[in-house]
């Protein structure tokens, strides 16, 4: 399978959250155990963030490959010698998070955008 955002051949690393793992090249994270009722189901991984969140990893990578996306998004427990669980660097987690807090505005009226033409397409 090819990666979502740096096109890629997956390879991915789990984070500690149960089923996620990040992309090894870009960090996008993935849901790679899927549950239906409690119950494992097969199925091929799947992007562990919504639409707005792909545009928002879209948005960063662009501007600073190869700095990771949404890094250790999904990791729980605290860096140790400068890395999180997933591989992400603490560094690029604050260079992410300064970058987004600047650009959230933008995302947040993207979706609004969104929103709005989905309530459009929707009317009769
Ligand atoms: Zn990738």
């Amino acid at each position: 399978m090819t990666c979502l955002l740096c096109e890629n051949e997956l390879q991915s690393r789990w984070t500690d959250t149960h089923g996620i793992g990040n992309c090894v090249n870009c960090g996008l994270p993935y849901r790679f155990y899927h549950y239906e009722n409690d119950v494992p189901v097969n199925k091929p991984p799947s992007l562990a963030l919504n639409e707005t969140g792909l545009v928002i990893a879209k948005a960063y990578w662009e501007k600073h490959k190869p700095h990771w996306v949404f890094p250790a998004c999904f990791d729980i427990t605290s860096p140790h010698d400068g890395y999180f669980y997933c591989g992400a660097k603490e560094e690029d987690v604050i260079k992410f998070n300064n970058w987004y807090k600047n650009n959230k505005k933008k995302f947040s009226a993207l979706k609004q955008e969104e929103t709005a033409k989905v309530k459009i397409t929707l009317a009769p």
